[in-house]
C-alpha cells in the first residue's frame, strides 16, 4: 500500500500541472499567485483522491460490488449514486446501451480502425456521427467536446453511460495504463526515469481490473473514444516538463504494451477481452498538462496519434494543426470565472470577480476553495461552488455559440472533489446543453473527422476569427 504522505505528493504535482506549464513544484506553502491572470501553481489537494480524482479507498469500496459483476454486467451496480440520477438501468449489456446518438448498431464493432482516418462529407464514421460539410453561408454546429482523465472509476463510468441515456452525449476518456495492472503485477511498467513498478497513482485492485475493461469495452461500443493519459501520471521533477521526445515515445509504447499484453501481465485473472486496440488511441492529454510540443509531438506522430489536449490557450478558439508533425491542437480554454468567488478568502480580492483560468475541474477546486487544504467546504458552499462553474460552461457556451461557434473543449477527472461540485457541474451542463438545436457533443474524432471534410479555405475562416475571450472588466 502506498502512503498517504505519496498522495500527497502526487496531488501536489498534480495541480502543478493544471497550470498551463507556469508551475514549479518548489512553492510548498505559497499561496495563491496568479500569473497573466490565470491562476497557477495550486499547492496541495485533497488527500483522499489520487492524482485521476479517485478516492484512495475507492478500489477497495468497488471492489465489494465489482467481484460479482464479473462478465458483461461490470458495473451493475450503483451507477449514478452520487447525484441521483433517478435512472436505474445500470445494465452494461450492449444490445441494451445504444444512446441516442449511436445510430448505427454496427458501432459496436472494431470501431476504432482506420475507418476515422479518411471521413468522407455527409457518410457516417463508425460511431455514428456524419461529418458535413458546410455550404455557403451556413454556421458551423456548436461542438461539445467532453473528457475525462484517468478513467479508472465504475462509478463514474456508469454515471456517464446513463447520461448518454437521457441526451445525445458521447465523450473522450482518456486512460492511464497503469490500470492495466495491479500491486503485484505492477513491475511490468517502468515510466522514463523511474524504477519498475513506480506510479504517482494507484495501480487497479485485482477485482477492479475487469470491472474497467469491460467499463472501457462498452464505452466504445456505444460511440465514446478511448485515448490515453500515459501511465504513471508522473508531474514535477521526473514529469512530463523534463521528457525527451524518446522518454515520450518510451511511455507511449509501454502504454500500447499494457493494453496489448494485459492477460499475460496479470497471469493469475480470468480477464474479459478488452476491445480497444492501438488503432483506437488517436489522442492524449499529459499528466498534470506538461511536456514540450517540440518532445512530445514528434511521439505522437510516430505512434500514429492525430490530436494533443494538453496545452491550453486564452479564450476559445478553433483547433489548427502543428505545422511539422501534423498535430491538432485541441487545448482547454483560459476563459473567466462566471461573477465572484465566494470561498477562497485567500484570493486578492481583486482578482476574485470574473477569475481567469484554465477551465478544468481540479483548476475550479484550486480558485475557489484551495483545492481543499482547508478541509472540505460544507454543502452549502459547495453548491455555491458548483453553480458557478455551470454558470462558467453557460457562459462559454453562449459566448461561442453566438460567436466564433468554436468547440466548447471542457475536461475533468472521474473525480468528487468539492461534494461532487465538479462531476455535478459538467453533468449537469451536459444534461441541459446536449441535444439543443445546432449543438454536437462528441467525442475528439468526430470533431477532427467534421473540420478535415471541410473546404480548407473555410476552416482556414473560422480558426482565423479571434477567440472569444469572456467578460474579463473584473478582476481580471
Ligand atoms: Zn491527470
Amino acid at each position: 500500500m502506498r502512503s498517504r504522505t505519496r498522495m500527497l505528493a502526487v496531488a501536489v504535482g498534480v495541480s502543478t500541472a493544471l497550470l498551463a506549464g507556469a508551475c514549479s513544484s518548489s512553492d510548498s506553502a505559497a499561496p495563491v499567485t496568479v500569473t497573466s491572470n490565470v491562476t497557477v501553481a495550486p499547492t496541495n489537494a485533497a488527500p483522499s483522491e489520487d492524482a485521476n480524482g479517485r478516492p484512495v479507498q475507492s478500489s477497495s469500496a468497488s471492489g465489494g460490488s465489482a467481484t460479482s459483476g464479473s462478465a458483461d454486467g461490470a458495473g451493475s451496480s450503483t451507477a449514478g449514486s452520487s447525484s441521483g440520477t433517478g435512472t436505474s438501468g445500470t445494465s452494461t449489456a450492449p444490445s441494451s446501451a445504444t444512446g441516442p446518438t449511436t445510430a448505427t448498431s454496427s458501432s459496436a464493432g472494431p470501431a476504432g480502425t482506420g475507418s476515422f482516418d479518411h471521413p468522407k462529407d455527409g457518410v457516417a464514421l463508425p460511431d455514428g456521427f456524419v461529418p458535413t460539410k458546410l455550404k455557403a453561408g451556413e454556421k458551423p454546429p456548436q461542438f461539445i467536446v467532453v473528457s475525462f482523465d484517468g478513467v479508472g472509476w465504475d462509478e463514474k463510468w456508469q454515471y456517464w453511460f446513463d447520461m448518454a441515456k437521457k441526451v445525445p452525449f458521447r465523450f473522450t476518456g482518456f486512460l492511464s495504463g497503469t490500470y492495466m495492472l495491479t500491486e503485484a503485477t505492477k513491475d511490468h511498467y517502468q515510466g522514463p526515469g523511474h524504477q519498475p513498478g513506480a506510479s504517482d497513482i494507484n495501480w487497479n485492485l485485482p477485482a477492479d481490473l475487469p470491472v474497467e475493461i469491460n467499463d472501457l469495452n462498452h464505452s466504445l461500443d456505444i460511440g465514446n473514444e478511448v485515448g490515453t493519459h500515459f501511465n504513471g501520471h508522473f508531474c514535477g521533477a521526473g514529469g512530463g516538463d523534463s521528457w525527451t521526445a524518446a522518454d515520450w515515445n518510451t511511455e507511449l509504447d509501454q502504454f500500447f504494451a499494457l493494453i496489448k499484453n494485459y492477460k499475460a501481465n496479470n497471469p493469475t485473472q480470468q480477464l474479459p477481452t478488452l476491445k480497444v486496440t492501438k488503432n483506437d488511441i488517436r489522442g492524449e492529454r499529459t499528466p498534470c498538462l506538461e511536456g514540450h510540443i517540440e518532445d512530445l509531438f514528434p511521439a505522437l506522430a510516430q505512434h500514429n496519434m492525430i490530436y494533443d489536449s494538453s496545452f491550453t490557450r486564452r479564450g476559445i478558439s478553433w483547433p489548427t494543426q502543428s505545422p511539422t508533425n501534423k498535430i491538432w491542437q485541441i487545448g482547454m480554454a483560459e476563459y473567466p470565472m462566471h461573477g465572484t468567488i465566494t470561498g477562497n478568502t485567500d484570493l486578492d480580492p481583486s482578482q476574485r470577480t470574473q477569475h481567469v483560468q484554465i477551465t478544468m475541474d481540479y483548476n475550479f477546486y484550486y480558485s475557489q476553495e484551495k483545492a481543499g487544504v482547508d478541509g472540505l467546504p460544507s454543502k452549502e458552499q459547495s453548491q455555491k461552488d458548483m453553480d458557478q462553474v455551470v454558470a462558467t460552461y453557460n457562459d462559454m457556451y453562449n459566448d461561442t455559440f453566438n460567436g466564433n461557434r468554436a468547440p466548447l473543449i471542457l475536461g475533468n477527472h472521474f473525480n468528487q472533489w468539492n461534494n461532487n461540485a465538479y462531476s455535478d457541474a459538467i453533468g449537469k451542463f451536459v444534461q441541459e446543453t446536449c441535444g439543443k438545436a445546432d449543438t454536437e457533443c462528441v467525442p475528439f474524432r468526430d470533431l477532427i473527422a467534421w473540420m478535415e471534410v471541410q473546404d480548407p479555405a473555410r476552416l482556414a475562416q473560422l480558426q482565423a476569427q479571434a477567440p472569444e475571450l469572456g467578460k474579463t472588466t473584473g478582476g481580471s
